[in-house]
């Protein structure tokens, strides 16, 4: 069975209905340990987690085929260089590699007789969609939000952010993770973000003052209802992603390949919880965000 030569081409950054339910050609099908099975399309609606930065989880959904419905174990970016598959953390090579195509790897539980050719029906569950959608934009105006109340502690010039200001978020992330409605940011206090300028002193004391102070900033981002799209290079797993969001202060863009909701008034409201902790003798900061998405 040949391995595809071109990327999957994905639907779930586009804004019509296809971003959630579309059919697709099956290119490939292979049994995957435990009984499981490996199915690639070529377009799918399905986010797939990217296990070189797996801050969204995969979507949940089906696929359907002739009036089956194999539910979707897992959705999960894999590569391809046209003689082997490899899946998840076993992908050899960073995206845009000559020669390899990054696949949208479909894991059902057990042997579905999906075959090569069939056309099929990729479903993905939309309130789980929406609620990672939310978490995710949610996530970007927050860490811009965050960068805006450290703002006064940095006494050296770092790379700024899509708003002008010291990119915290940048210099200081250790892991990003999105829930339902919120996300999870690790950061990390070391020697060397102190050496770039950022004071540590006294930021125990401060920390209620730093979470409300970015919490207020996004209620007035989310007052504003400022429109937000994914801009993209072409509609391959690949190709280059970026969220863009109109805010009051200026357009903010960044690499993204999630997805978002289309405004930030859909977040309802939020709130930002900072708390300090240790990570084998560093300082972290663990950033809690939720939405109250209606
Ligand atoms: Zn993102």
């Amino acid at each position: 069975m040949p391995l595809p030569s071109t990327d999957t081409v994905v639907l779930y950054p586009t804004t019509g209905a296809e971003s959630l339910r579309a059919d697709g050609v099956v290119l490939h099908v292979q049994p995957y340990g435990d009984g499981r099975e490996l199915v690639l399309l070529d377009r799918t609606p399905a986010h797939p987690v990217d296990l070189a930065w797996p801050d969204q989880g995969s979507d949940a959904g089906s696929i359907l085929v002739d009036g089956r419905e194999a539910s979707l174990l897992d959705v999960v970016v894999g590569a391809t260089d046209g003689t082997n598959l490899f899946v998840g953390d076993d992908v050899p090579v960073r995206r845009g590699t000559e020669g390899w195509a990054f696949v949208v790897v479909h894991v059902l539980a057990e042997p579905s007789r999906i075959a090569v050719g069939d056309e099929v029906v990729v479903s993905v569950d939309a309130a789980h969609r929406r609620a990672l959608s939310a978490g995710h934009t949610l996530c970007h105006v927050a860490s811009l939000a965050l960068n805006a109340a450290f703002a006064d502690r940095w006494s050296k010039p770092v790379r700024e952010d899509a708003l002008g200001r010291p990119d915290f978020d940048h210099e200081a992330i250790q892991s990003s993770t999105i829930v339902p409605d919120g996300s999870v940011d690790v950061f990390r206090l070391n020697k060397s973000l102190r050496r770039k300028g950022f004071a540590t002193e006294g930021l125990d004391d401060a920390l209620d003052a730093v979470a409300s102070a970015a919490t207020a900033t996004l209620l007035e981002w989310i007052a504003t209802d400022a429109p937000v799209h994914i801009e993209r290079e072409g509609d391959g797993l690949s190709d280059p992603r970026y969220w863009v969001c109109e805010l009051p202060g200026g357009i903010a863009r960044i690499a993204c390949g999630g997805t978002h909701l289309s405004s930030l008034g859909e977040l309802g409201g939020a709130s930002v919880a900072l708390e300090l902790g240790d990570d084998a003798g560093t300082t972290t900061l663990t950033m809690r965000c939720s939405a109250a998405t209606r």
